[in-house]
């Protein structure tokens, strides 16, 4: 695995700051984002700190298989019954500003395409 860097969200996982968290299991964590871009607007992380989707390995395949069907329950659980978009912002060009991975559930709302 690459080298990887200490974050807010490590700190979040440890309860060291707040966060709105929704759901919890042994690999996984979500919570609503501090600066929501749609009514609904909640992260999904690995507790693994991987930094971003190009730092993913072949051992991560059941991982983020896990975040993906972790995606679907809290989309679910926050009443997104109309659609909702799964977005992951990867390295400096996809406007990742916090480095470890995280998959953006955004609702509520139309959303437009393409975003930008
Ligand atoms: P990205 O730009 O894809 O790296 O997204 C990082 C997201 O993390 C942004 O939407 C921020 O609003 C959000 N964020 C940053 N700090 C916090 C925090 N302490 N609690 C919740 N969300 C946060």
């Amino acid at each position: 695995m690459s080298e990887t860097t200490e974050t807010i969200f490590s700190k979040i996982i440890r309860r060291e700051i707040p966060a709105d968290i929704v759901y919890e299991d042994d690999l996984a964590l979500a919570f609503r984002d501090i600066n929501p871009a749609a009514p609904v607007h909640i992260l999904v992380i690995p507790k693994k700190p991987i930094p971003g989707l190009a730092d993913a390995e072949s051992g991560d395949d059941a991982l983020l298989g896990h975040l993906l069907l972790t995606v679907k329950r809290v989309a679910e659980q926050a009443g997104l019954a109309n659609g909702y978009r799964v977005v992951i912002n990867t390295g400096p060009d996809g406007g990742q500003s916090v480095y470890h991975l995280h998959m953006h559930i955004l609702g509520g709302r139309q959303m437009k395409w393409p975003s930008g």
